[in-house]
């Protein structure tokens, strides 16, 4: 029954605690929470009151592990709650003001706005939202509703019958670093389940394994993945009440042309604005660092002048999934579903997932509404969640932008003219059906690397570990390491003359380190810092790390991000 993934960190000789549930929902973003939501729902209109929902977070409290952007389209929201303004869904504020800026390598800009923001760029109508709060409000309508909802359990294996997923197994606690049991060892339960929703986010580690091991996504684009790095700052009162309910999405420098990318700059609240900086991972420059564009970001003079005096209070990275329509895996099988960024619901030009991914959840709960009550949790059955999706408007939205991200292959002025071809074709652009690549795969030789690295400061250009510290990010440190280097002779016989060792690089909290007074030389992994974004996961050219889950609790702890 519980056939161990390639790299477990549970112990394998010990008794463990079984719990049965109906439903059980592995990461409480907003498609599980949606889901579980009108799951609930559904079941109590149809009779079936007595049905057990579990959803588990590996995050110490609902919140701490989910950051966005973000400006949410209101429409996944509506459909769950119709009333969700009057029941106190926090907004930041409705967007009232947006604009594209493109900056310049000489320090200028040039601003369009009104009729001349980009179609995808305009956010009347949007709102500008704390995902964090988002999913802290959601977190409590759950339990409101009387769901359960236990935090601090990470999920760290899929319980197989076949090929059948029966539940997960949460992680072991108390193991030492030398995998020898503590006084405090507790060992993980087996939560067995008629049906599993995966909605771990993006670069889910269990959903990844299950992709792999049941072959969800043959046929279809490889998953392309970005890394957005985000501070809250603190700036002066009477430019932040000016920006208070902007959006401006920046392009241009410091990426420049050859790869996919951009900045950001929400206004949101009378003291505070929001800003990060995104990049595809699939960028061929060994040296790409997430972090230090961010930083070259901020001290280009548009967004210096507007963060000076002030200071930062929060920071963060995750990864998007960015391909597309193109690069959903298949979002079911025997016994589960996929939701959320697990199955890429993102619209990659809009920059916006929010209402995909509670869309996502609702349908999802439809299908398992009727495939519980008919005591029938197969893939034939939950494939009404495919066919809804298929028929929904989540999936005109994402149809209508299904060869954008792959369009920019061929670099930022290319994939500029495809978009404009696409908006007059229906999405669908110069090539019917662009296809895709792994990011791995993209990253040339650390010899022609161009990558220039920012000056650092302490007031505005902070470096990654003092970024680390506005993030949280806590792990107990006596455990075994969450991020597996699988061949560490790799790292020294290859990496370091091939790619440069680019995990240092990429890397947005500074966990992979190259300590040049070492008697051998070799990578220390911090895993402390690590903030979870799953970056090294997917970026490392010859995939040999792999991200699994800590002890429940550890990571970062967003708060009003
Ligand atoms: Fe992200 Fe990996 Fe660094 Fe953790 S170790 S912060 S998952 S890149």
């Amino acid at each position: 029954m519980n056939e161990n993934p390639q790299y477990t960190l549970n112990v394998r000789d010990v008794e463990r605690e079984e719990l049965e549930v109906d439903v059980l929902l592995v990461g409480a973003g907003p498609a599980n929470l949606a889901c579980a939501l009108r799951l609930q729902q559904l079941f109590a209109e149809r009779g079936l009151d007595d049905k057990v929902i579990l959803v588990l977070d590996k995050a110490e409290e609902v919140g701490h592990h989910t950051l966005s952007g973000a400006v949410m389209n209101p429409r996944g929201i509506a459909e769950l709650f119709p009333d969700w303004k009057e029941r106190g869904f926090p907004i930041e504020r409705e967007v009232t003001y947006d604009a594209m800026a493109f900056l310049r390598k000489n320090g200028k800009h040039n601003r369009f706005d009104g009729m001349l923001t980009p179609p995808q760029l305009r956010n009347h109508g949007n709102y500008i939202v704390s995902l964090n709060k988002v999913v802290r409000w959601m977190g409590e309508q759950v339990e409101a509703a009387g769901i359960e909802l236990y935090a601090g359990f990470a999920a760290a294996e899929v319980l197989y019958d076949g090929e059948r997923v029966v539940g997960v197994q949460t992680r072991d606690s108390g193991i030492a670093k030398d995998g020898s049991k503590k006084a405090t060892f507790e060992p993980g339960m087996n939560v067995k389940a008629g049906v599993t929703v995966f909605g771990e986010g993006t670069r889910g580690s269990l959903a990844k394994g299950l992709i792999r091991r049941l072959h969800l996504d043959e046929g279809r684009n490889p998953q392309t993945y970005g890394t957005g790095v985000k501070e809250i700052w603190e700036i002066p009162a009477e430019r932040a009440k000016q920006l208070y309910g902007s959006v401006f999405h920046c392009g241009g420098y410091p990426l420049g042309s050859d790869g996919y990318g951009g900045g950001w700059i929400y206004g949101i609240s009378e003291n505070h604005i929001n800003l990060g900086y995104v990049v595809g991972l699939d960028h061929a420059d060994a040296k790409l660092d997430p972090h230090a564009l961010f930083v070259k970001f901020k001290q280009h003079p548009f967004v210096a002048d507007l963060i000076a005096g002030g200071k930062v209070v929060r920071y963060g990275a995750k990864t998007l999934p960015e391909g597309g329509y193109f690069a959903m895996p298949r979002l079911q099988g025997d016994g589960f579903c996929l939701v959320g960024d697990t199955a890429g619901f993102l619209n990659t030009a809009t920059l916006k997932g929010i209402h995909l991914a509670i869309k996502s959840g609702l349908l999802a709960a439809e299908a398992i509404a009727d495939a519980v009550a008919a005591g029938d949790t197969s893939s034939a059955k939950l494939a009404r969640y495919t066919e809804l999706f298929e028929a929904s408007w989540a999936r005109e939205e994402l149809w209508g932008v299904r060869n954008w991200r792959q369009a920019f292959d061929g670099g930022m002025l290319a994939g500029m003219l495809d978009a404009a071809v696409q908006r007059v074709t229906g999405g669908r652009g110069l090539v019917k059906h662009r296809a895709g690549h792994a990011d791995h795969t993209t990253t040339r030789h650390v010899s022609e690397s161009r990558f220039e690295f920012p000056t650092y400061n302490d007031t505005t250009a902070m470096d990654k570990l003092t970024d680390v510290y506005w993030s949280g990010a806590i792990h107990e440190e006596d455990q075994p390491s969450h991020l597996i280097v699988k061949d560490p002779s790799i790292c020294v016989e290859r990496c370091t003359r091939e790619y440069g060792n680019p995990c240092q690089h990429f890397c947005p909290a500074a966990v992979y380190e190259w300590p040049s007074e070492a008697a051998e030389p070799g990578v220390l992994v911090n895993a402390s810092n690590c903030v979870h974004c799953k970056t090294c996961d997917i970026a490392d050219p010859y995939e040999n790390i792999e991200w699994v889950v800590p002890e429940g609790g550890g990571g970062p702890k967003y708060v009003d991000m």
